[in-house]
């Protein structure tokens, strides 16, 4: 079970890497996405099959992820490590 892939990515431009480095003065986010083929590797599907985004879901959930750290930097400064 050697599918898995790490990727990086800049919680500021979303840019992603490969490899782990900083962008924007900060490390990028460690992602663990799967490997191709994988259900993380797949773009979201509506209920009759219609693609709803192309990105595929470990990129959505890194980007809700994302939106909900900025929210909470607004609403009382909780960060979780
Ligand atoms: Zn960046």
């Amino acid at each position: 079970m050697s599918a898995n892939r790490i990727v990086y990515k800049c919680a500021i431009c979303l840019d992603v890497s490969e490899e782990p480095r900083e962008c924007h003065g900060r490390p990028m986010i460690r992602c663990q996405v799967g490997g191709p083929g994988s259900e993380d590797c797949r773009p979201l599907e509506g209920e009759s099959g219609e693609l709803r985004t192309r990105m595929p879901r470990w990129w959505i959930e890194i980007t809700r992820a994302l939106a909900r750290s900025k929210g909470g930097e607004s609403s009382g400064n909780q960060y979780h490590t």
